[in-house]
């Protein structure tokens, strides 16, 4: 059986003059990331993609998975091509449907009749594929307002019929928002805070400080895996890589103790906006924090952060609780991951008291106390950089 998948788009419809944009950019990630699932074909006509795998035996399944990781799409579809006969349709669509058919105890027909020089019209299209459905699946009964299932017939070039659609990603096209670097540590929040941005349509790249020997290559690879595991949704990333051990341990001789967390961010913060002008064309800063959930993340210390920064910071999870988080990561697959118990620089060098309620005249004091211009520099000239590809 032949089959074709349908995907449907959200707010993107709605973009008026925009749309063929948006459109074509959700083309072009669709392209990308199915290539190496096999051979097919897309199309585009009212607000739909029709994706239809070829060659012998494609594997429509995988197809399917990587269909609802793309954002810019709401609902798919898995649709059997028929003739475009009414009879081949009823001969044929009810036993394409019998997994669902036979588990369910309600359905109705729906048809949609884009090419009008089909003989038949809608009801009439409804009235011969639910009797032909009825007549094989005796036990079912048709109800129009709360069926279990809803069979969707589609005269187009050739007939397409479907059953309900699941549910995609979303959001909006990957590229249609500018691009961001993602603070990529190797928790929980952060590669939920890279989804929710690419969600959003931008382009995500991601820095991570790493503090050798604190932290081990295994913990580097953690978080390689997780950019990894976002690019399902982001695309590819290009994943920078900072020596902070040098920084942190000036940090340690010179600054109280107590601001610490906080001077790192900052410190952090400087490095990232470094390698973004270096880079050029990245629009904002990205950070998996949500107010008050630890010590550096209360409002006071979000403060003494942003004064750092020349570019916005964007906080997608600012609002959310850690449960919230936690969802998301599960279902995006970064969860097992991120629990995986690998050290990380902030938490090797984790003040016993840190400041609630830092001021920012104290932070900037401590942090002009000591040259760190020249750590900066030399960490920002070690940055390693490597594309992780999807
Ligand atoms: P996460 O689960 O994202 O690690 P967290 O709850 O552990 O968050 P913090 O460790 O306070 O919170 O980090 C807050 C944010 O700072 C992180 O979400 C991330 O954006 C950034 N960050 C922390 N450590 C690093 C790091 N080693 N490299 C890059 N960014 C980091
Ligand atoms: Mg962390």
């Amino acid at each position: 059986m032949k089959e074709i998948i349908l995907c449907k788009y959200g707010e993107i419809a709605l973009k008026g003059l925009n749309k063929s944009t948006f459109e074509s950019m959700m083309v072009k990630t669709i392209k990308r990331r199915l290539r190496s699932a096999g051979e097919f074909s897309i199309t585009k006509s009212q607000s739909t993609l029709y994706v239809e795998p070829l060659g012998d035996d494609p594997d429509v399944d995988e197809f399917m998975e990587r269909l609802s990781k793309i954002f810019g799409i709401v609902k798919i579809c898995r649709s059997g091509i028929f003739e475009k006969d009414i009879n081949a349709i009823t001969a044929k669509a009810p036993e394409y449907l019998e997994e669902l058919l036979e588990t369910a105890h309600t359905f109705k027909v729906n048809a949609k009749r884009s090419d009008k020089k089909f003989p038949l019209k809608s009801p009439e299209i409804c009235r011969e594929l639910g009797g032909a459905i009825l007549q094989k699946y005796p036990h079912l009964k048709v109800d129009v307002h709360h069926p279990d299932v809803t069979v969707t017939v589609e005269i187009r070039e050739q007939a397409y019929v479907h059953g309900d659609p699941i549910d995609g990603a979303g959001g909006i096209p990957v590229g249609s928002s500018g691009r961001a670097m993602l603070l990529l540590s190797g928790g929980i929040d952060s590669p939920v805070a890279g989804y929710m941005m690419a969600r959003r349509g931008a382009v995500v790249e991601a820095i991570h400080f790493e503090a050798p020997p604190y932290t081990s290559e295994r913990a580097k690879m953690k978080v390689e895996k997780l950019a990894k595991i976002i690019t399902a949704y982001c695309g590819d990333i290009k994943f920078f890589c900072v020596p902070f051990t040098e920084i942190q341990m000036q940090l340690r001789a010179h600054c109280p103790e107590e601001l610490f967390t906080i001077l790192m961010r900052r410190l952090m913060m400087e490095i990232a906006q470094r390698i973004c002008e270096r880079e050029g064309d990245i629009q904002a800063l990205v950070t998996g924090e949500s107010l008050g959930q630890v010590a550096s993340q209360t409002m006071y210390a979000m403060v003494c952060t942003d004064a750092a920064c020349r570019m916005p910071v964007f906080r997608p999870c600012v609002g959310m609780d850690k449960s919230e988080i936690v969802e998301i990561s599960r279902k995006i697959g970064t969860f097992e991951t991120s629990i995986l118990p690998y050290e990380d620089c902030c938490t090797v060098f984790t003040p016993k008291h840190p400041k609630t309620k830092p001021s920012l005249v104290e932070v900037e004091k401590a942090q002009n106390s000591f040259d760190f211009e020249p750590f900066i520099q030399k960490a920002v000239d070690a940055t390693t950089v490597e594309l992780i590809k999807v």
